[in-house]
């Protein structure tokens, strides 16, 4: 019914995080009756996005893309965080949250993923070793798990804790406030805030 280009529009908003189809079909028809170019200019962002961006070679969130010089997020261009503070969080989108809480004044390192059996996902598959550097290279002091309330998180955690109490920095989990099973991406600021100063050392 719809014609092709649109249904081919309709079909990969639809593939986004979060919008169902009738919500593609709303951003599909906006954009095409758009007339101050909207679309075009969607499409000139979005054809060179993955171009312009890619993963902070230090602790893995976003960064622009800057020829000739290293590729570091904002964050690790920052002069004034405490990098003997070490926060490992499992995605970008969980840096961001805590982030917004403005309750962490120190750096992160983003795992990527989770331990997780089900998926096939083990200990080395995480950066461990990577981890071991940075705590050494950093002198880190404190070294803050992250990872989500969820089982995956929990288990990432513990796992991080075993391995890493050696090397020697104290070793704090946020997740007071979080619900089990919770996403740190939708904790509000002050939830997440209170979590991060009510940090408590992990045991193990
Ligand atoms: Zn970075």
């Amino acid at each position: 019914m719809l014609p092709d280009k649109l249904r081919t529009l309709v079909s990969l908003l639809h593939r986004l995080p979060g919008v169902g189809e009738k919500t593609a079909q709303r951003f599909a028809f906006s954009l095409a009756s758009e007339r101050a170019g909207l679309a075009a200019l969607l499409g000139r962002e979005l054809s060179s996005l993955n171009e312009s961006i890619a993963a902070c070679t230090s602790c893995g969130f976003l960064a622009d893309v800057r020829p000739g010089s290293p590729q570091l997020c904002s964050i690790c261009r920052d002069p004034r965080r405490n990098e003997r503070i070490l926060c490992v969080v499992a995605k970008a989108q969980d840096l961001l949250a805590i982030e917004g809480s403005g309750a962490m004044p120190g750096k992160y390192l983003v795992l990527g993923k989770l331990l997780s059996p089900l998926d096939g996902v083990s200990a080395d598959d995480l950066p461990i070793q990577a981890l071991r550097q940075l705590i050494a290279e950093r002198n880190v002091e404190e070294l803050i798990l992250a990872t989500p309330p969820s089982v995956d998180g929990e288990a990432t955690a513990l796992m991080l804790a075993q391995e890493l109490r050696a090397a020697g920095p104290r070793i704090s989990r946020i997740a007071s406030g979080i619900p089990h099973g919770g996403d740190l991406e939708f904790s509000d600021r002050v939830t997440l805030g209170r979590a991060t100063d009510g940090r408590h050392g992990v045991e193990s």
